[in-house]
Formats: structure tokens, C-alpha cells, sequence
């Protein structure tokens, strides 16, 4: 037992040991190098200090300059538990690097105890060299400070108490500069943003109150400021628009070594007293980037700095915060693509848990980019959340579209059915097309209708249109369908009548078989076409069409029937069959009396007077035979057009130089040729006929 716990406090002595050497390992790192190269590695050093919390915009910036050798990186070693290079740490006395050293600390000295909630602190430690030197190193110097008043809160400058009124001292130089480019950077400071100067006063005797020393300075400093060649717009603008001011003075290190420690930790407390008055980190100084964005917007400043380009930083900040939010938005919505098909495919077919599931996957993908974008410039984060809204919403579309597509085609099946298996003597096909398309509207109206709702869809006018002008199509082939099924109906009863009838007519003409012919094709037409007949000539098929549409349908029909009769009459009315109606009525008349018994002929002069009696009744007919007219003496003309207008070459040799049809004309049946021949063959028949009778007369005497 006594073991176990002997073991047990090495344990956690050894874990307090790993703990305290990995939270002090605070070797800094060179951010700018002597070559003025920004360190490539600063991000991930940036995550080493930070490991996986969440730091947000909690972290600060502090910068410190001041002449060399002035015991700068003494200072922040000492208050921020830091470990920057000194040159007491030098073996020999030899400069230390040259560059901007970054250090992370959590670890602030206090004389007040501060249990949590300790902030994350970045030190910027410049290195420059001796005031003795010119040139290079004065440039070196001029971009350190300038690059330290962009990126940092806190501007600590570093001063002895005996460079105090001493123009002289490269520090107010120094400030002359930073001050004149900062005033051309920020121009009026529309946005009240501000640095915090603390000046820290070393080697603070204490002979002269710390007051009129601050006094003094800023003094000087209000003096600097009014000489400064101004902007246009910014005559007015004095240096704490810009700037607040902090003193503090320092006990020397190496005389009053408990003094000075004392010191550092009382300015400590300043750094971690968050809601009070002498706390040091204002809201107002902060840059609003979160840390990620901060390297990146260091590295710009950097950038632009050592090529002398105008360093706007106002746009530096929205720069960042663009390549920020995209980076955030595009890992966001890979995340999204990555899960999506699985998460999807189980439920592509009903509309509740499908919506649901698109929604939780959008809400997911969003607020993982608000949690780390949301803490960008506002309109930024916004602008590209929108644009990730719509590509959540285009990658979407696809299976909105999808399930619609189904849904339309499970519908459409539907409808079909419903119209089909109508009980046709009390339902129309209008009536149940006009059922079920309204059916059909409102239930993919109310699918498209939940996406958008639920805001799945950016607009759902394209989707609406697109998917009825398909369903309109659709309807109109459905409508197709039963106009054809009606007509083939039509034409199945129509056709044999109107050709029973008219050979009926021909095969015993009147004079006026024409006048018959004609009342009897319309009446066949309109008894045909009664149940759609609404007035005269005025006809409505019943499957939904237009005025025109129907009467454009009764005008096929019109077509069909006419060239029904035109074929009829051309095919049956050939040479042969005249001749033969001919001599039907020839014989009608010759060889029977009106009571319809045969004749029996007695003398010869009897049979010339029958024979002409009847050849001229039959010839009564043949006008009528060879051209279609009308009692009336009019030429019938089809009253629509029933050729086909048919441009192929075959055809051409019909047309005349107007252009004109002309294959056959309806009403001219018998050219004069053929009407010789009929004649020709009438007469000869007849003839036999007439020599036949006389030869009966001449048999029956020699009997
Ligand atoms: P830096 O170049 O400004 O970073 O200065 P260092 O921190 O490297 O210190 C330069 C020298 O000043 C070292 O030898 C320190 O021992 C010494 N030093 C540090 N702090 C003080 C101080 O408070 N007073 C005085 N007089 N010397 C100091
Ligand atoms: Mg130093």
C-alpha cells in the first residue's frame, strides 16, 4: 500500500514535470529573418502553442520596440515567462539575431493570482541593431516598427529614463515615421481602430515622479504629431485618434533586482485584469481575426511592407478574411459531399424523411461554417455563406430532381389509369383529364412546395416550368391518342357508307344523280359525326381542343370523305362499267314493259321504234356519267383540298406554270376519247341486242 503510493506521487510528479517542460518550452521562433524572409513554418507554430482549442479571436498581439541593448527581451522574459535571446545569455557579447521573434506565452507574471481563463499571448520581440548604425539597418528598423504597429494591440517602446528629452534618442525618430505612415495608411480611422503605446521607463530611479516624465513625453510626442505632413482630410486628426498612451516605469534590473521583478509583475497584472479599467487589452485594439487568419494577414502586412506597396490594411483584413471563409466554406461542404449520397440514397423516395435528412445535412454544413467563419469581417462571412447556401442547393437540385422526376412519372401512371378506367357513360374523357390534371398540379406543386419551404430550393420557377412543360407535352400526346382513337372510329363507319352508297347511286343513276349523291354525302357525314356535332358545322370531338383545333379536325375529316368519293366515283365509273349502266337501262327499257314482264316482238318496225325509245333513255344519263355536275348544270368541286400537296419530283409534271395541282380534276370522269369509246362499245352492244330481237321474230315464223 505504502509502495502503490510512493509510485503513485512519482507518477504524477513525472506527469506535472511533462506538463510544466512542455507549457515552458517557449523557444521562440524567428518570424522575420535577417534576410526579411517571413518564416514559412509560423502557421504550424501557431498550432503547436494552441494544440486543439478553440481559440477564436481570444488571443492577443503585443509588439516591443526600442534601442538595442535596452534590455528589451529581458523584459518580456521576464513577464511573459518567455525565452527570447538576451545577451547576458550570449557567451561572448555578441549581438543577438537579427529579425522579429515571436513567442507564445500563457503564462503572464502577476502579483495577483489568476486561476483561468488565461489568454493566449503572442510577443513580437524586434531585434534591430545600434542606433550607431545607418542605412540598411535604419530601413530594417523603420519596417520593423511599422510591421509591429499593424499586427499588434500593445506597442510597448522601450526607453531609458535618461533618453528622456533627449530628441536625440532614435525611439521618437523612429515614432516620427511610424506616426506620418500610419496616418497615410489609416487615413481618418473610420473604423476606430487603435494601438496602445505603453511606454516603459527602465532604470526608474525614481528621482523624477513618473508623472513629469510622461509628461514630457508626451510633450514630445504632441510636438512630433503637429509637425507631421499630414493627408488631405486628416488636418484636423490628432495623435489619440490613433494612439492611447500608457507610462510605467521600471526599478533597474541589476541594482534593484526584487524592485524591478516587483515591477514587471504589477505591469503584469495590467495584461490579465479583464474588466478593469487598467487592463491593457482593449476590445478597440484588437484586429477581429481570428488566429488562423492572423498569420495570413501578418504574412500580407509582411509582404507588402518589405516591397514598399502601399499597406492598406483595412482591405489586408477583408483579403484574408475572403481566402479564410473560402477555405472554411470549401472543407465544409466537401464534408457535406462526403457523406451525402449514403445518407441520402435510403430515402430518395419519400418526400418527409427525404426533406428532412437534406435540411439536417445543410444545417450541419452551414454551422460548421458559421462556428469558424462567423468571426471574419461580417459581410464577408455573409457574402460566401451565401454562395455556400447555393452550392448546397445546386448539389441538392440533383436529387430534388430526381425524386420529381418520379414522383411525375408515378402521377402521370396515375392519371393514365384513372382516365382509362373511367366508367365512359358518366365521366367524359375531358371531364377525367381535367380531374386528374388537377390532381396531378397541386400534388407536385405541394412536393416542390416542402423544398422550397424549407429553403432546398434557391427557385423553384425553373424547376415549375421545366416539369410542366414536360406534363403539357405529355397530356397533349394523351389527347393525341384518343382524337386518333375517335377518328379511326369515325373512319371505320364513315368510309364503307359513303362508298355503299354512292356505287349504289351510280350503278342505277338519275338524271340528277349528282344532286343525290351530294345530299346523301353530307347527310352520311353529318349522321357519322352527330354525337360531336354542337351546331351546324360545328363540331367538338370532346378531347379538350380549341375551336380551331376541332374544326381543323372536321376539316380532315371533310378531306378524308372527299377523296373517299373521289376514288369511289374514278375507280367505279371506268369505261366497262358505263358501258354496262348503259346498256342496263338500254335493256330496262327495250326488253321489258313498264310492268317489268318481257316483251315479245310481233314485227320488225316494232322493235326500231323500242330501240330508239330506249337508247335515248339510256343516253340520258351518260352527260352524267362523264362529268359530275349538278341539276343546276354546276361542276361539283370538292370544297376542300384533296391532294396532297406533295412537292416531290414525280409530282411536278402536275403542276401547270402557276404551280397549280392539277393530277385529276373530280368532277371530269370521261375524256371526249373515252367518251367515243363508251359510245363506240354502247352502240355495237346494243346492235347485237337489236339483231338478236329481230332474229327472235324471224325464228319464231319459220316455225
Ligand atoms: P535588448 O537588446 O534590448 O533585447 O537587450 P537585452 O535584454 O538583451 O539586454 C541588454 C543588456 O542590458 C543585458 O546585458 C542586460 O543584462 C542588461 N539589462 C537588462 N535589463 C536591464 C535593466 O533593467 N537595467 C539595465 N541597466 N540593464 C539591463
Ligand atoms: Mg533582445
Amino acid at each position: 500500500y505504502y509502495w502503490f503510493h510512493l509510485k503513485r506521487a512519482n507518477i504524477i510528479n513525472w506527469l506535472k514535470n511533462q506538463h510544466f517542460s512542455m507549457t515552458t518550452d517557449r523557444s521562440a521562433i524567428q518570424l522575420i529573418d535577417e534576410e526579411k524572409a517571413f518564416h514559412q513554418s509560423a502557421l504550424q507554430y501557431f498550432q503547436q502553442c494552441i494544440g486543439n482549442r478553440d481559440v477564436g479571436l481570444d488571443y492577443h498581439v503585443i509588439s516591443v520596440f526600442g534601442s538595442q541593448s535596452s534590455g528589451k527581451s529581458t523584459l518580456l522574459n521576464v513577464l511573459f515567462n518567455t525565452n527570447f535571446d538576451t545577451m547576458d545569455a550570449q557567451v561572448k557579447r555578441q549581438q543577438t539575431t537579427k529579425g522579429i521573434w515571436l513567442a507564445h506565452t500563457e503564462e503572464v507574471n502577476t502579483t495577483i493570482e489568476v486561476s483561468s481563463d488565461r489568454p493566449d499571448i503572442f510577443v513580437l520581440d524586434v531585434e534591430g541593431s545600434d542606433g550607431s548604425e545607418r542605412g540598411e539597418d535604419q530601413d530594417f528598423e523603420r519596417k520593423a516598427a511599422l510591421f509591429a504597429i499593424a499586427v499588434s494591440e500593445v506597442l510597448i517602446v522601450n526607453m531609458w529614463e535618461q533618453q528622456i528629452g533627449l530628441y536625440q534618442g532614435n525611439n521618437m525618430a523612429l515614432l516620427k515615421t511610424v506616426f506620418e505612415v500610419n496616418l497615410s495608411l489609416f487615413g481618418k480611422n473610420d473604423n476606430n481602430h487603435k494601438v496602445l503605446l505603453l511606454f516603459v521607463i527602465r532604470d526608474h530611479v525614481g528621482v523624477t515622479p513618473l508623472s513629469s516624465l510622461s509628461d514630457s513625453v508626451t510633450r514630445e510626442l504632441e510636438k512630433i504629431w503637429s509637425e507631421l505632413s499630414k493627408p488631405a482630410g486628416c488636418e484636423d486628426s490628432t495623435l489619440y485618434d490613433f494612439f492611447d498612451l500608457q507610462f510605467i516605469g521600471l526599478a533597474h534590473k541589476l541594482l534593484q533586482e526584487d524592485k524591478f521583478i516587483q515591477d514587471v509583475k504589477k505591469l503584469g497584472d495590467s495584461f490579465v485584469m479583464k474588466g478593469t479599467d487598467s487592463y491593457y487589452f482593449k476590445p478597440q485594439y484588437h484586429h477581429r481575426l481570428p488566429l488562423d487568419g492572423w498569420t495570413m494577414y501578418a504574412e500580407n502586412c509582411w509582404d507588402q511592407i518589405e516591397h514598399n506597396k502601399d499597406l492598406d490594411l483595412p482591405t489586408q483584413q477583408i483579403l484574408v478574411a475572403r481566402f479564410k471563409t473560402e477555405e472554411i466554406a470549401s472543407e465544409a461542404l466537401e464534408e457535406f459531399i462526403s457523406k451525402y449520397d449514403e445518407s441520402i440514397a435510403p430515402l430518395k423516395g419519400s418526400l418527409g424523411p427525404l426533406t428532412s435528412q437534406l435540411v439536417a445535412l445543410k444545417e450541419e454544413c452551414l454551422s460548421k461554417y458559421d462556428e469558424q467563419a462567423s468571426r471574419y469581417a461580417k459581410n464577408v462571412y455573409m457574402e460566401k455563406r451565401e454562395s455556400l447556401n447555393g452550392e448546397l442547393n445546386t448539389h441538392i437540385s440533383g436529387t430534388i430532381n430526381e425524386f420529381l422526376e418520379t414522383l411525375m412519372e408515378k402521377l402521370w401512371d396515375n392519371l393514365r389509369l384513372e382516365i382509362s378506367s373511367r366508367d365512359k357513360a358518366s365521366t367524359s374523357f375531358v371531364d377525367s383529364l381535367a380531374t386528374g390534371r388537377t390532381k396531378v398540379e397541386s400534388d407536385f406543386n405541394e412536393s416542390v412546395g416542402s423544398f422550397k419551404k424549407l429553403e432546398l430550393l434557391s427557385s423553384d420557377k425553373e424547376i415549375i416550368s421545366k416539369f410542366s412543360n414536360e406534363f403539357e407535352e405529355k397530356i397533349k400526346q394523351l389527347r393525341d391518342a384518343e382524337l386518333k382513337a375517335k377518328i379511326n372510329g369515325i373512319k371505320k363507319n364513315l368510309v364503307p357508307e359513303l362508298k355503299d352508297h354512292v356505287i349504289h347511286l351510280l350503278s342505277h343513276p338519275s338524271k340528277n344523280v349528282w344532286d343525290d349523291i351530294m345530299d346523301d354525302f353530307e347527310s352520311t357525314i353529318q349522321s357519322n359525326l352527330s354525337s360531336y356535332e354542337i351546331s351546324k358545322a360545328e363540331y367538338d370531338f370532346k378531347v379538350g381542343l380549341s375551336d380551331d383545333e376541332n374544326a381543323a379536325v372536321y376539316k380532315n375529316i371533310r378531306i378524308l370523305a372527299w377523296r373517299t368519293l373521289d376514288t369511289t366515283v374514278h375507280d367505279y365509273l371506268k369505261i366497262d362499267t358505263i358501258v354496262s349502266i348503259l346498256r342496263d337501262r338500254f335493256e330496262d327499257v327495250f326488253r321489258y314493259d313498264t310492268e317489268g314482264s318481257p316483251k315479245l316482238w310481233k314485227a320488225e318496225e316494232e322493235i326500231d321504234g323500242a330501240f330508239r325509245i330506249a337508247k335515248e333513255h339510256a343516253l340520258e344519263v351518260f352527260e352524267v356519267l362523264s362529268l359530275a355536275v349538278t341539276s343546276d348544270n354546276v361542276e361539283i368541286m370538292p370544297d376542300v383540298p384533296i391532294v396532297e400537296e406533295d412537292s416531290s419530283e414525280g409530282n411536278e409534271i402536275y403542276r401547270d406554270n402557276e404551280g397549280i395541282f392539277h393530277s385529276r380534276r373530280f368532277a371530269h370522269i370521261l375524256t371526249e376519247l373515252q367518251k367515243e369509246n363508251v359510245l363506240d362499245q354502247f352502240r355495237r352492244q346494243i346492235n347485237i341486242t337489236v339483231l338478236d330481237s329481230k332474229r327472235s321474230i324471224i325464228t319464231t315464223r319459220t316455225h
